[in-house]
């Protein structure tokens, strides 16, 4: 049998074979393939009949990818969460989160929270990143607005929910998948060993094949890369290629830049533009040492 491992707690995987979830150990895998399973891993899985597991997970399929944090595997995509409003977006976090999922190859969309809350400035936001290219979702979990074309969009995907806390993440999974909560209630009764459970990381199934996970920091981050990697991790300016006066232009301070040009006419949002520069200094800085 094949399925998907969900969630990891104290030495046991929950895996998911066709909608059934079964409670497996990894017994020995570690040994013959070198390798701990990760939540999001594709596994072989056998069944047992051990008192404390249903199967065994006697094998694990390649990785397409792989996030540190959260320890995550086989991800289609990363859905970067901000409010419209209380708490107001974070754009250089955000900016900083969309390249490094860039440099990871991992394709990124937005999701603004809060929908109810738009004052106005939704409509500008929206339009910073539907120009660099990122599919942009609006909602409100009060009444439900926006919810069915997320919805459509998560279909058959295995997502991660990244955002600052306030957002409204807990209230979306929860309300995208209604079992979140009573799933990881029932999975620390079979665990308890009188310990507190902590927050582990863990895929919520939202039907056939789509699962999604919540994780629950947003920490700032170093941009692990060089000034040629950045230019390369900003999707608006990849289209300008070789339309700069000069080879290698880094879109700073020379001249005739086709970039900045693009800036000023608005066909690249300034905010995106001056987060590349931030990151551009940050990455200059860093090497002076
Ligand atoms: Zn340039």
């Amino acid at each position: 049998m094949r399925g998907k491992i969900i969630k990891g707690i104290a030495g046991f995987y929950l895996v998911d074979c066709d909608g059934e979830v079964l409670t497996c150990k990894a017994r020995g895998l570690f040994r013959k393939q070198g390798e701990k399973p990760l939540v999001g891993d594709l596994a072989e899985v056998e069944a047992a009949q051990t008192s404390e597991s249903e199967a065994n997970i006697v094998a694990l399929l390649p990785r397409r990818n792989r996030l540190i944090r959260p320890a995550v595997s086989n991800v289609d995509r990363v859905l970067l969460v901000m409010a419209v409003r209380t708490p107001d977006p974070q754009f250089y976090l955000l900016d900083q989160y969309l390249v490094t999922m860039e440099l990871q190859g991992i394709p990124a969309a937005i999701l603004f929270t809060k929908e109810d809350l738009d004052g106005g400035e939704l409509a500008d936001y929206r339009r910073r990143y539907e120009t660099a290219g990122y599919p942009v979702f609006s909602v409100c979990a009060e009444n439900g607005s926006g919810i069915e074309e997320l919805r459509g969009f998560l279909a058959g995907k295995t997502t991660v929910l990244a955002g600052p806390s306030g957002v409204g993440k807990s209230t979306l999974t929860n309300l995208l998948c209604p079992e979140a909560k009573m799933e990881t209630g029932e999975l620390s009764r079979k665990n308890a060993r009188g310990k507190q459970t902590t927050r582990h990381t863990e895929l919520f199934c939202l039907g056939e094949n789509s699962y999604l996970l919540d994780t629950p920091g947003f920490t700032a981050l170093e941009v692990k890369t060089d000034e040629a990697g950045l230019k390369q991790a900003f999707p608006e300016f990849r289209s300008l290629e070789g339309q700069c006066r000069f080879t290698g232009c880094n879109h700073r301070a020379e001249p005739n830049c086709a970039v900045k040009a693009a800036v000023e006419r608005g066909d690249i949002a300034e905010s995106r533009y001056e987060s590349y520069r931030k990151m551009a200094e940050e990455i200059a800085e860093r090497r002076k040492y």
